[in-house]
């Protein structure tokens, strides 16, 4: 990576201000019920504590409050798991700005201040100078650790850059380091698997990945306008009219380039969504069904796709796998990348995330990206402003 990061710099008596994803889920009782997110930074936390740091201060969003002090978002819960996790008393402020939280910052005992949600200032959104620095003025260096969040210029995300030394946490590194190698020096064959529901939501990652990969996998919803496309019949199965010819455009494409593409061969389909009982295995589908999952067949050909594989791509769901009678598709494939053995497998982050976590197999994977839409757009080819905005090591040319 060509980034400077936090291994990088002198930290010792620096107060060290972080940008973290602590955007948690919560209950209705606001306790949070996954805290993965938490857990995931607490490796940069400690290696900064580590260096003798003279503060670490924390800070993220929770929700969309829209510039707005809501007390149901207020990061509260967060601090007391941190706490927890990290073993040490953390200090939580009510605001993230201003006199009594620099005040409140440097006559603290304890090391490490959780700032409150930077959201709840409308001029973080708006990346808003003077917001940016007045974070900037809380500390002597800026670290992100916040890939989610890196595909926005936001005042914690790049304002802040502007005003102090900005270098990758850990969380951050990792992502650059898995994303970038797939996108840039894959070991080949280079596969891609694209699923979910849209294609316009996946169009320019495929272009950009057509030139890189040996075959691209199509899946999930986004299957039935590519197989419009070659004039299948899709019945209700969700479909994007206006991209059809596009769709037709990109397998053209994908053939001249000689990139493979796997298509949907049989499908699992339902009348309708509620009534699952009534599914059936077919390989054309009737009119007045929906397709919502990807049939045995098609699994058993995906899986020998996959078999010549030395980099697997995954962003996306082969069905809805939301609903438990239509997740056997995606859990198959799932389950086979994960017996695959010297293969760099990487999930992008979003459903395609959660469906790994829901069939308990994060730790067969190499990488799972913490960010949906960040991982989208890295994937893309995009430069994200939150990574653009650190501090190059020296003699590297930016990314
Ligand atoms: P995306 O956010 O584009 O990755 O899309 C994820 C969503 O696509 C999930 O909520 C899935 O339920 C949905 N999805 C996957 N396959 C299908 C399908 N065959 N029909 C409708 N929705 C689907």
């Amino acid at each position: 990576m060509n980034k400077l990061t936090i291994k990088d710099i002198n930290l010792k008596g620096k107060r060290v201000i972080v940008r973290v994803d602590f955007n948690v889920p919560l209950d209705d009782h606001l306790k949070i019920t996954d805290d993965r997110r938490i857990q995931a930074s607490l490796p940069t936390i400690q290696y900064i504590l580590g260096q003798k740091a003279r503060k670490v201060i924390l800070m993220s969003h929770l929700g969309r409050p829209d510039g707005q002090a809501i007390n149901d978002m207020r990061l509260r819960p967060v601090a007391q798991r941190l706490q927890e996790l990290l073993g040490e008393r953390v200090l939580r402020l009510e605001d993230c700005i201003g006199d009594t939280v620099q005040k409140a910052i440097d006559t603290s005992s304890e090391r490490v201040i959780l700032l409150e949600n930077l959201r709840f200032h409308k001029e973080e959104i708006k990346n808003d100078p003077n917001f940016a620095h007045q974070l900037a003025l809380l500390a002597d260096i800026y670290v992100n650790d916040a890939f989610g969040t890196a595909h926005r210029a936001h005042a914690s995300t790049e304002g802040i850059t502007k005003y102090l030394p900005s270098v990758a946490g850990f969380l951050l590194e990792t992502e650059i380091t898995y994303l970038g190698k797939a996108i840039q020096n894959p070991p080949k064959p280079f596969v891609v698997i694209l699923g979910g529901a849209k294609v316009s939501d996946k169009i320019l990652l495929i272009e950009n990945l057509i030139p890189k990969a040996n075959a691209i996998i199509i899946g999930g919803g986004m299957a039935y306008t590519f197989l419009k496309a070659q004039g299948k019949k899709i019945g209700n199965s969700i479909c994007e009219n206006d991209k059809v010819d596009l769709a037709r455009e990109l397998m053209v494409k994908a053939k001249a380039a000689g990139v493979q593409v796997a298509l949907t061969e049989d499908f699992l389909i339902v009348e309708s969504f509620d009534k699952p009982q009534g599914r059936k295995i077919v390989k054309e589908i009737p009119d007045g069904w929906e397709a919502v999952d990807i049939g045995p067949q098609t699994r058993a050909s995906y899986k020998k796709v996959l078999a010549t594989a030395k980099t697997v791509v995954w962003n996306g769901p082969m069905g809805v796998f939301e609903i438990n009678e239509f997740a056997e598709g995606t859990k198959e494939i799932a389950q086979y990348l994960a017996t695959l053995k010297g293969v760099t497998t990487i999930i992008g982050g979003g459903d395609s995330a959660a469906a790994i976590t829901k069939f308990g197999l994060e730790r067969a994977m190499t990488h799972i990206s913490t960010g949906g839409g960040a991982s989208l757009e890295f994937l893309e080819g995009k430069e994200l402003p939150g990574i653009v905005a650190l501090r190059d090591k020296e003699g590297l040319v930016a990314r």
